[in-house]
């Protein structure tokens, strides 16, 4: 019983998080007018803004705190070949199963993950942990019946029909194919990538010669990446078409292990630094490591439905760049001519990779829910519900609100005057429109962080009044002040200096 209150509050919290998402701006259904595509989604007015400032500041975290950090913008389409030699033509599969009855479809391995989770919560956490022991076992061996008699055996239900009437378990590759070539017969299937990181591999010399880099270095990239998953939920959080933030870090093997350490805290501190309590986040050390991994670790938020995934960083050896030499005849060799103990240069070798992975809509949805509060305020006898998005300033849509107290009087011009002069640093927003209290709480509900409001005194001395978001309380200031005080605040700056 105490679970699925808890569950009903946590859907509850979620519900009102999309509803707020899609009532201000942020982020709508796809092709809504159509009744939506599923696990699509798209970014409003103020959700482009709030994605472009989480982007531009992993980018400059990435590449100028980082000296040994370059950019690039790899194509979506690649080659065939690089998800041959990837991996993830053979095995980029989720396993899923069917239920006859209800004809949904889901993930096997969730079905049992869900199951061993409420065991967990039932307090029998040595059942919980033997049960997800023996899936790992059984998806290692590859033995999908075996899934399937799991299943059976625990007597996992459909939560739509309630009946365990299952198909058998099949593997389905998550990679979406499409034709390239406008003549059926010279047609040939490529893949929409489903992740950004083999854009780094093919180029990694091509950076590494034209940029004259030295190992240790990285190539960071921001982009696009597609996935048809199984069972897309949980809003943002799971999507079919998103967007990855990854870093590559190439470096001399051996000396693997230092870097993902170094770069395991450095990706925290960066959550921390963005005003994520270090109490909802958590490092997941991953049972099963992938194919080309000798170390993997998530670090995970604790969204209102969990503790899930918002990063990966995985230690993936020389496996892509050693399988993309085979592949493509082509040497991946770098040489090192910095002395070993022995005071011979290193010489020819292939770097190892220290991968750091986030997922732009997953940080997104983090701040949002982070962001995302309710207070009860009194305002004279009454007291009410303010709900107000406290988003750290240099992530905020909109930095300043500019409001004349009336629309006569002068005082729209003496405002307009002041929006001019700061249009030029910050992101703003000029308002007229209804009382000064609706206005400010307009601006709440995206998360302003400060109101400036023009009134009779201003055409006096030109000073205005700043109200604060969080605190509601209000400063007079010279106008003069105003792009320092705004600056102080809403720069990355504050960010960065904190990661440096
Ligand atoms: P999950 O286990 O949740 O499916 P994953 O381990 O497959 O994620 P990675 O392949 O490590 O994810 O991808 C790196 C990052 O990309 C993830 O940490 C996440 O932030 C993001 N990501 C992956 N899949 C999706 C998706 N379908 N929708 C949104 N973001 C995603």
């Amino acid at each position: 019983m105490a679970t699925k209150e808890k569950t009903t509050e946590e859907n509850t919290q979620l519900k009102d998080i999309i509803s707020h998402a899609k009532e201000y701006g942020f982020v709508f259904p796809s092709s809504e007018i159509y009744d939506g595509l599923q696990a699509v989604y798209d970014y409003g007015q103020m959700g482009v803004e709030l994605k472009n400032n989480i982007k531009q500041l992993w980018w400059k975290c990435m590449t100028q705190l980082n000296e040994n950090v370059v950019g690039l913008d790899a194509a979506i389409f690649m080659h065939p070949l690089t998800w041959k030699a990837s991996g993830h033509i053979d095995s980029f599969n989720d396993p899923m199963i069917d239920n006859k009855d209800s004809k949904k479809r889901y993930r096997a391995d969730v079905l049992i993950e869900e199951k061993a989770a409420a065991l967990e919560n039932e307090g029998r956490v040595e059942e919980s942990g033997a049960l997800l022991a023996e899936m790992g076992k059984l998806l290692e061996a590859e033995d999908l019946e075996g899934v399937r008699e799991l299943i059976v055996r625990e007597n996992i239900k459909c939560p739509i029909s309630g009946t365990t009437n299952w198909t058998e378990v099949r593997q389905f590759n998550l990679m979406f194919s499409t034709q390239v070539g406008s003549v059926a017969e010279d047609s040939s299937t490529i893949y929409l990538r489903p992740e950004t990181a083999q854009g780094i591999f093919v180029n990694f010399l091509n950076v590494q010669k034209t940029g004259r880099m030295k190992v240790p270095f990285g190539i960071a990239q921001i982009g696009k990446a597609f996935r048809n998953e199984i069972v897309a939920r949980q809003f943002i959080f799971r999507m079919r078409e998103f967007e990855q933030m990854e870093l590559q870090f190439f470096v001399r093997p051996g000396t693997e292990m230092e870097w993902y350490e170094k770069w395991k805290a450095a990706r925290k501190l960066w959550h921390q630094a963005i005003g994520i309590p270090a109490e909802n986040l958590r490092y997941h050390d991953h049972e099963k490591l992938a194919h080309y991994a000798n170390a993997a670790v998530d670090i995970e938020y604790k969204f209102p439905f969990g503790f899930k995934e918002v990063e990966g960083i995985h230690s993936r050896t020389d496996f892509d760049l050693t399988q993309h030499q085979e592949l493509s005849r082509k040497k991946m060799q770098y040489f090192d001519n910095d002395l070993n103990e022995a005071g011979k240069p290193y010489g020819n070798y292939i770097p190892y990779v220290i991968e750091t992975s986030a997922g732009a809509d997953r940080l997104f949805l983090m701040a949002l829910c982070n962001a995302y509060q309710e207070e009860e305020i009194t305002e004279g006898e009454a007291t009410k519900t303010r709900t107000f998005l406290k988003l750290h300033p240099a992530l905020s849509p909109v930095k300043a609100a500019i409001l004349p107290l009336t629309k006569k009087d002068g005082l729209p011009e003496k405002a307009t005057e002041i929006f001019n002069s700061l249009k030029y640093d910050f992101n703003m927003i000029y308002e007229e429109r209804d009382s000064i209290g609706k206005r400010y709480t307009r601006q709440d509900l995206i998360g302003t962080p400060f109101c400036i409001a023009v009134d009779h005194q201003t055409l006096e001395d030109n000073t205005v009044t700043v109200r604060n978001r969080d605190s509601r309380e209000q400063v007079r200031m010279p106008i003069a002040e105003l792009r320092t005080y705004i600056d102080n605040a809403v720069s990355f700056r504050s960010i960065l200096e904190k990661l440096a």
